[in-house]
């Protein structure tokens, strides 16, 4: 298939359907949810997306995985049980849509190693973008250390969002190690963003028309957590960076007065332009 050029960058999200998670993970509960969650865990359904850019020089660039296209026949037990997957997009089928293949993609950049996120790892085995999967120095340190603490035969999830398989020792994928943030074009930035886990990343993209959009992945998965004031999530690798992170990301929205598209925010998420539709 012949390659999208385009001569100016633009974004869509690629939509892959939604999970239930524990809403605890997500926000601080209030304390009468905190007696109710005693009880019987809340759970709240939080959408999952990857982003796909068109830029000019850099060609297409995916910006996270999402989950496992073979999710059901991949996942640990206890995850499939604890996680449902109620609505489900595979992301081969989302790249077709918009008439790409993995092996068609340029650049692979990975927000963080959960598998809500780096999911589809595997499809880029061997192919142009795997050979060079972009990824924070301080995830590739947590998430390999973590994921290989346990006995790999024993296979069960450990609540920590990282799925062994998923990205290790994969035969073709190879990872380009960042240190903090790195400016990939004038219109394309890395920012790290710690908390959500140690090497969380998000992603700054400025087009023509729409302007400045940050993706700051899980780093602020919903209007909640941002505020102001910022409330920290249940799911938190360092507290003491997460706020941090999150006025980061304010002082580069005010700065450029752009835009924030919230990680898993059930309520934002039906705002958001979506594949065919491109922010341009
Ligand atoms: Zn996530």
């Amino acid at each position: 298939m012949e390659h999208t050029k385009v001569s100016k960058t633009r974004f869509t999200l690629l939509d892959l359907g939604e999970f239930d998670a524990y809403k605890e993970e997500h926000i601080t509960l209030t304390p009468e949810e905190q007696q109710e969650n005693r009880t019987k865990r809340i759970i709240w359904p939080i959408p999952c997306y990857c982003v796909l850019i068109q830029h000019p020089t850099l060609g297409s660039v995916l910006f996270d995985t999402g989950i496992d296209d073979d999710y059901q026949n991949r996942w640990p037990k206890n995850l499939l049980e604890e996680y449902p997957v109620k609505r489900f997009h595979r992301l081969a089928d989302r790249l077709a849509e918009v008439g790409l293949s993995p092996a068609e993609i340029d650049l692979l950049i990975l927000s963080h190693l959960h598998f809500d996120h780096a999911g589809n790892l595997r499809s880029f085995c061997g192919t142009k973008a795997g050979r060079h999967v972009v990824v924070q120095s301080e995830e590739a340190r947590h998430a390999f250390f973590r994921s290989n603490l346990y006995d790999c035969q024993e296979v069960r999830y450990r609540h920590d969002g990282y799925v062994r398989h998923e990205f290790n020792g994969l035969p073709g994928i190879a990872f380009d190690i960042i240190e903090g943030d790195v400016a990939l074009a004038d219109d394309l930035e890395l920012l790290h963003l710690p908390g959500h886990t140690p090497g969380t990343m998000g992603l700054l993209v400025r087009t023509e028309h729409f302007g400045t959009a940050l993706f700051p992945s899980d780093a602020v998965y919903n209007a909640m957590n941002y505020g102001p004031p910022a409330v920290l999530p249940g799911m938190c690798a360092r507290p003491d960076v997460f706020f941090e992170s999150i006025e980061k990301c304010r002082r580069l929205l005010d700065q450029e007065h752009g835009t924030l598209f919230y990680s898993h925010d059930a309520a934002a998420y039906p705002h958001y332009k979506q594949a065919p539709y491109w922010y341009d």
